[in-house]
């Protein structure tokens, strides 16, 4: 008799899948021992070939997924391609063969645990991930050099697969159709394969810890990304139950579609506008389509991250313009910099602080470093006032001498681009990100202050109730801050709305359908989240007294 069991784990992605398991089997560790070699050149010379071959590879997987991926996920690909090609890789590797006199594929191995040691070592899960990455790349290496060939993962019908963990060139050599969810021992929710499981639409669990090793390969799987639960050998009453629910949510989502590019009003005549998170292209063509009715928070981090030296004023420039333009007649609010000491920038040779959250961040980072990042940034943003409709969004505002200083470096860009020649009208409205526990405790002056108010509900939580928001072990704590943080936006609101100011939510608690009775009685101008919760959001404005 098979066991009924539920097992949790960190939900990746998001949906329902039901199905039966495919186990892949563990890759099996590399062998590479440390051998005197013969010659120095011979080595150099399998280096050398063993990169271009990877290269080629990575390459084709790069247009095996050309037609399940966007563009800017086809971006992954080009990263492999830069961490092959970089030339610090190769020439540390040249100089462990000639001192060690040893074989190339220990030599590689060597160089590349340094680097992911180094970034295993990083608070930030997003770097870290990044340590997976090459891994995968040394084993393609490897297994060149050596002339071993990976078994092929082979699916012939569609099924949930089941693996230790699994690399982005596992899942690009395995037929998509068939892969109807994915669950891993291993990884968190931004490793680059979890990234893409979402992009794709795959239901998928990871960080599920040594519980897989239970499951048997003739066991049926029901993955719930809504509750991070992985149902195993359920009860044919509750197969049902969640076909019935993969069904109503399909449906659900195809009737919102429908009414979503028209304004959402509630039952009583109340309107609220619903607005999109975006962070790039693909979000801001969400956006658009989804019928978003403005853009309540553009990340710009990824701007910041993605650039090996300090983004120039022209290239923050082109960055933006290609992605406002997939939504042009939108209100743009744009957030400034705001990635922490624990994401740290290369090219700005940052030190580890011990508290990052509460460390040198954000806009703290802008004025310590004005010149080479804030600057270019503000100028950028400044010219595309002209072509767009933007106001300006500060982070980690904690005081009105904060705000201040801001208003001031914006103020002086303003005029200095004047002088240049550059025609720009007026300044943008500039807002406070309300995030920092201290600004809501004095809400008249602050209020009187910025021009308008958005609150970042997920750093305010994490402030409030003194829990890291990226520590595991403590996370459990933010969604208890919930009462507080309605309280708080009551208040905040009332005030603000005396003075004339908007006021908009844009953390995780503006999707939360529990608050929207709240925000809809205290008048909150407008709630900001991820472009495909908005038609669901709309339709709930609409049922709503
Ligand atoms: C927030 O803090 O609530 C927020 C929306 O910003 P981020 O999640 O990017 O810190
Ligand atoms: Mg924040």
């Amino acid at each position: 008799m098979k066991k009924n069991i539920t097992l949790k784990g960190i939900s990746a992605s998001v949906g329902i899948a039901l199905g039966p398991i495919f186990i892949i089997e563990n890759e099996k560790p590399l062998e590479v021992i440390k051998q005197k070699c013969s010659s120095v050149e011979v080595e150099i010379d399998k280096l050398t070939s063993s990169l271009s071959a990877t290269q080629a590879k990575v390459l084709g997987l790069k247009s095996a997924m050309a037609n399940t991926l966007s563009s800017e996920e086809l971006e992954l690909y080009d990263a492999y391609l830069e961490i092959l090609k970089d030339p610090e890789l190769k020439a540390n590797t040249i100089d462990y063969i000639k001192e060690e006199k040893c074989n190339v594929d220990f030599a590689l191995q060597q160089i590349t645990s340094v680097y992911i040691y180094d970034l295993e070592a990083l608070d930030d899960p997003y770097l870290r991930a990044r340590a997976e990455d090459i891994r995968m790349l040394n084993r393609m290496l490897v297994n060149i050099i050596q002339g071993r060939v990976e078994p092929e993962i082979v699916l012939t019908s569609p099924s949930i697969l089941v693996a230790e963990s699994l690399s982005t060139n596992q899942l690009a050599a395995i037929n998509a159709k068939q892969i109807l969810g994915v669950v891993t021992a291993k990884g968190g929710k931004t490793d680059h394969i979890a990234i893409l499981l979402k992009s794709m639409g795959i239901p998928a669990l990871v960080g599920m810890g040594k519980a897989i090793s239970t499951l048997k390969k003739e066991s049926y799987l029901i993955i719930d990304c809504n509750q991070g639960m992985l149902l195993v050998n359920p009860i044919q009453e509750i197969v049902l139950q969640y076909e019935l629910l993969k069904e109503k949510q399909f449906l659900d989502f195809e009737r919102q579609i429908k009414f979503s590019q028209s304004k959402a009003t509630t039952l009583s005549g109340k309107e609220l506008s619903v607005c999109a998170n975006v962070g790039d292209i693909e979000d801001m063509q969400k956006a658009f389509q989804f019928g978003a009715d403005g853009v309540g928070l553009f990340r710009t981090e990824m701007c910041f991250l993605e650039s090996k030296n300090f983004p120039t004023e022209e290239s923050h420039f082109q960055k933006y313009t290609s992605i406002l333009k997939e939504f042009p007649k939108a209100l743009h609010t744009i957030r400034l910099l705001d990635f922490g000491s624990d994401k740290p920038l290369v090219y700005l040779k940052n030190k580890i602080e011990e508290n990052p959250a509460l460390g040198s961040r954000a806009l703290r980072l802008g004025f310590e470093y004005y010149k080479e990042l804030l600057k270019p940034q503000l100028r950028a943003l400044l010219r595309l006032s002209q072509q767009f409709n933007l106001q300006l969004l500060c982070p980690m505002i904690a005081d009105i001498e904060d705000l201040l200083e801001i208003k001031e470096k914006i103020n002086l860009e303003f005029h200095q681009l004047i002088n240049e020649g550059f025609e720009i009208r007026k300044i943008p409205s500039i807002g406070i990100m309300v995030e920092i526990p201290n600004i809501i405790l004095q809400p008249q002056a602050v209020a009187k202050k910025a021009d308008f108010f958005s609150f970042g509900t997920n750093d305010l939580a994490q402030f409030l109730m003194a829990a890291d928001r990226t520590n595991d072990r403590v996370t459990h704590y933010l969604p208890r801050a919930k009462e507080s943080l309605l309280f708080l936006i009551e208040n905040f609101t009332k005030v603000a709305h005396e003075e004339g100011k908007k006021v908009s939510v844009c953390g995780e608690l503006a999707s939360d359908e529990e608050c929207l009775s709240t925000f809809i009685r205290i008048g909150i101008d407008s709630l900001s989240m991820p472009p495909n919760l908005i038609p669901g959001i709309k339709e709930a404005i609409r049922n709503s007294p």
